[in-house]
């Protein structure tokens, strides 16, 4: 039985922080996932923006995050090469009933700290957004927003845990949990024992919370759905555009991506399944509608992608973020919509909760170096300097491939390829550089090209 300080169940982007987070550490630790890769469940799919927390709710734990964590990303994002754009917000009003509202939003935005929120008239909106539609009644600017990768994310996080000695343990889904001196975790292929368990399995953090004999909240998934638009749209959108938010979700944005595109989304559904990850007829008519009204001109320009990301919701208003003192568990469940921006407040925050229930970090480990590979359109790409190019929609090269092939934390599938390159993601769906790149796949993993296409 292998016997670890910590285990980490969820290899999400926050479950990747913490474990980057301890692994800086003399300590032991397992990072488990369910599934095939990491970042591969909610972190995957939601509408990557660094969120500056301006709207979150005053005093709350998450505001307190989010607002900490935009700092700590925003700056580790420049340092290891995760595309980030500080592109800005407008939060715009669409009626009168919407404008009366703004003042509050400052409100709140002052009360959490952000003052560089500021009130702008619709003559300047439509000065700064011109491809805006009609019916604009005022709008706020949010100048600290701004849009990051969220794939690259959760993979420089785990890449610095591995560098550093923390262990991966991918397709390892926590089954059970037996408590003796130390945690016994059960899984399909054996029992892992930890003496200290950090619960990051976003959706499925209640049933995690649940074997680990505890019942204090319950996942109420909430998914959303996204449209993103062909890159010939770039050039209309060059902030991200909110709406005014209310209690229940911030709305449908639209927003460029790091990739080149502009996207629309998300809805705000509450679905009974919380692996329901699937588009929808009304989610994506209701998605155009919203895209026809805020930038009309978008309609003339091609769907690439659609996707959806179901929020780990729950019952309460608030991170459900829990230490329980003696019990050497901490559960980090209901990171609902800010998870990303939030990621690295949140691993200092159960750090400092494993030390206060008696883990003992050790020293620390010098820091590896690390320099992701670049995937964002604002920086420098290796197919500027040549090199042959495999994927031509997204100009990927083969030495791209290869790199991600053989990474620390290498791409074990197309889809974990497309995450750490952008191949199949581009205008032609995969048509061009499909058949080549499931072979390569093939041949790093020393499975045949049927047996990559299946997963
Ligand atoms: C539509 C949408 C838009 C969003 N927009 C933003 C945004 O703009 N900015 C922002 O900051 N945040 C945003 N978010 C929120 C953000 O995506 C999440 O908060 C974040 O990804 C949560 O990460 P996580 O690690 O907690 O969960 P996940 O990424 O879901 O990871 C949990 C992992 O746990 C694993 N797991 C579950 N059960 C087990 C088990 N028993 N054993 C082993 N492993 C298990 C799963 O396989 C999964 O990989 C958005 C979310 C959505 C859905």
């Amino acid at each position: 039985v292998s016997a670890y300080d910590v285990a980490i169940v969820g290899a999400g982007v926050v479950g990747c922080a913490i474990a980057r987070e301890l692994s800086a550490h003399e300590l032991s630790v397992a990072l488990l996932d369910a599934g095939p890769d990491v970042g591969a469940g909610t972190s995957k799919a939601n509408t990557a923006i660094l969120h500056t927390g301006f709207d979150a709710k005053p005093g709350s734990l998450e505001a307190g995050l989010v607002r900490r964590g935009y700092e700590l990303l925003g700056d580790y994002a420049e340092r290891v090469g995760i595309p980030v754009e500080r592109t800005g917000a407008l939060l715009v009003a669409w009626s009168d009933a919407e404008l009366e509202r703004l003042p509050e939003i400052v409100a709140d935005a002052r009360a959490n700290g952000y003052d560089a929120i500021r009130e702008v008239g619709v003559g300047e909106l439509r000065e700064r957004e011109p491809s805006l539609g009609p019916g604009a009644a005022g709008a706020l600017e949010v100048p600290g927003e701004a849009i990051v990768c969220p794939w690259t994310t959760p993979f420089a996080y785990a890449t610095e845990a591995v560098t550093s000695g923390c262990e991966l343990l991918l397709d390892t889904p926590v089954t059970g949990v037996r408590r003796g001196d130390v945690f016994m975790l059960e899984t399909p292929s054996g029992e892992l024992s930890a003496r200290f368990v950090v619960n990051a399995a976003g959706l499925h953090s209640d049933r995690l919370d649940r074997m680990m004999g505890h019942e204090d909240f319950e996942i109420r998934p909430r998914r959303g759905q996204l449209i993103v638009f062909d890159k010939l749209a770039r050039p209309l959108v060059r902030q991200v555009v909110l709406p005014v938010p209310t209690a229940t979700t911030k709305g449908v944005l639209v927003a460029p991506t790091v990739y080149g595109n502009v996207m629309v989304g998300p809805t705000a559904e509450e679905i009974p399944d919380p692996d329901d990850s699937a588009s929808t007829r009304d989610g994506l008519d209701y998605l155009m509608a919203q895209a026809r009204r805020i930038v009309p001109d978008l309609l003339a320009h091609e769907v690439t992608a659609v996707y959806a990301g179901v929020r780990a919701a729950t019952e309460h208003s608030d991170y459900q973020l829990r230490a329980h003192a003696g019990e050497r568990y901490v559960c980090v469940g209901g990171i609902r919509s800010t998870g990303l921006t939030a990621s690295m407040a949140i691993a200092e925050h159960v750090r400092d909760a494993l030390v206060a229930d008696g883990l003992e970090l050790g020293a620390r480990r010098p820091a590896p170096e690390l320099r992701m590979p670049n995937i964002g359109e604002a920086f420098p790409r290796p197919h500027e300097r040549g090199g042959e190019v495999v994927c031509f929609c997204e100009r990927v090269t083969l030495g791209e491939v290869e790199e991600a092939l053989s990474a620390v934390v290498p791409a074990r599938d197309l889809d974990g390829l497309r995450r750490r390159t952008r191949v199949l993601m581009g205008r032609c769906q995969g048509f061009f550089c499909g058949a080549r790149v499931a072979r390569l796949v093939a041949e790093a993993r020393g499975a045949t090209v049927e047996e990559v296409l299946r997963r």
